[in-house]
């Protein structure tokens, strides 16, 4: 049953018109079209909301269109939530029948479902294995190489503390992260481990619902949303929630907003929000920081120097910014440089670069012009959807660089 939507008419009308967020937008720079801006988007919702502007196929794909990599509300002096808004925009066009295409809705089922995505994955590697993938639809031949089922392995429910033991906290291990880079968990969890933290990886190992709820399917999203508070409401709180996918920890962040319409499951949903963290910002905060400082060595001079791209979800999502460069200062001997663009989206953006793969494709080639300028000799991220989308364009590139999640690095400098 559908829960009725917030009314967004008057965040709409915080807009001042001012346009500082135009240029930053990826969409405004690919086409230059007003209505392909952040201000021209909030300002169709408006028209639309007013009655003034019907909600038909041209207005839908204006927001389609839209990478909702929210760059624009960093730079917002009035303060729009421009995520919320296309969210909730997204959902009114669902509900309307201007859904994703089909082959989106059923990349959508697979991921809510992670024994399904389990098996659809090790169907899938042995599909590119065996060179049957070429034989395949165009989205089983845009995915990603699946690793070896060794790195797919489920990680164990607990792992204990080196002493001293100071608390315990829930691993937030994703859907795609456990299938694609099983390696990243792996790492955070060793890296929790050592500077003291229980981790617990709870069962049912559910899916967060960011996807969804970032398709516009708010319904499927908020009953994800609701299996995570009954998990936390059974099994007790503990210390914090580390997400290592960006994308995860935003949209768990946000569940009071997310959840607007529905005040009881908001309220229920406020205690997992309050303890949902970026393992970058719980690993930088100062106690573990200085437990995990001491144990840190050099990594492989052929690393260096190294690059951070900031995940949009991690520093527009969640003003994530100086703590994965702390981190990576705290390597004895680390070289790091900054790319000129590290706060621009590269195309990834949830499942932009499946459904719209020639405008992915030119949002990443200026990312990649950025990194060789760069001179970095590999690319840090810390989401597992920017990771693919960078893992893409280094096998085009004549000088291919290693792309390593923030934990890889760090748990590489543990030894
Ligand atoms: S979310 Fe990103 S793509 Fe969408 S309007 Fe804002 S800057 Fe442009
Ligand atoms: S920066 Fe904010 S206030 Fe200014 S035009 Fe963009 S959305 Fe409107």
């Amino acid at each position: 049953m559908s829960a009725p939507r917030p009314p967004h008419l008057p965040t709409t009308l915080d807009c001042i018109t001012c346009g500082l967020c135009i240029p930053t937008c990826p969409t405004w720079q690919q086409t230059g079209r007003e209505s392909q801006s952040p201000r021209g988007r909030v300002h169709l919702m408006r028209a639309h909301q007013e009655q003034r502007l019907p909600l038909d196929a041209v207005y839908a794909q204006e927001m389609e269109d839209c990478l909702v990599c929210r760059r624009c509300e960093s730079v917002c002096p009035a303060g729009v939530s421009f995520g919320a808004l296309m969210e909730t925009t997204r959902e009114e066009l669902v509900q309307a029948g201007y859904r994703a295409k089909p082959s989106m809705r059923w990349l959508l089922a697979q991921v809510r479902h992670r024994k399904r995505l389990h098996w659809g994955m090790g169907l899938l590697g042995w599909a590119q294995r065996s060179g049957l993938v070429r034989h395949m639809g165009t989205l089983a031949q845009a995915m990603p190489a699946v690793p070896p089922s060794s790195e797919r392995e489920p990680l164990p429910d607990f792992a204990g503390a080196h002493s001293p033991r100071v608390g315990e906290v829930w691993l937030l291990e994703g859907c795609v992260m456990p299938e694609l880079y099983g390696r990243v968990n792996r790492a955070a969890m060793r890296l929790l481990q050592r500077v003291g933290y229980d981790v617990r990886v709870p069962k049912p190992r559910l899916c967060c619902g960011a996807l969804h709820a970032h398709a516009g399917e708010g319904d499927v999203a908020r009953n994800l949303v609701r299996g995570w508070v009954q998990l936390l409401e059974d099994v007790g709180a503990p210390d914090a929630i580390v997400s290592t996918s960006a994308g995860c920890g935003a949209h768990l962040a946000e569940l009071p907003r997310i959840l607007a319409s529905d005040p009881d499951l908001a309220r229920r949903a406020e205690a997992l929000s309050n303890l949902v963290i970026d393992a970058s910002a719980f690993l930088a905060r100062r106690e573990n920081l200085e437990r995990l400082r001491p144990l840190l060595n050099p990594l492989p001079e052929a690393w260096l120097p190294l690059a951070y791209d900031d995940p949009c979800h991690l520093c527009h999502g969640q003003q994530v910014r100086v703590q994965p460069r702390e981190l990576l200062d705290a390597i004895p001997g680390v070289h790091r440089v900054e790319l000129l663009e590290a706060e621009a989206c590269c195309g990834s953006a949830g499942l932009h670069s499946f459904a719209h793969p020639e405008a992915a494709r030119t949002q990443l080639a200026s990312k990649l012009v950025d990194l060789e300028q760069s001179g970095a000799a590999t690319l840090v991220t810390a989401n597992p959807g920017c990771h693919m989308q960078w893992e893409t364009g280094q096998r085009t590139s004549t000088a291919p660089r290693p792309v390593r999640h923030l934990m890889e690095v760090l748990a590489a400098s543990l030894g």
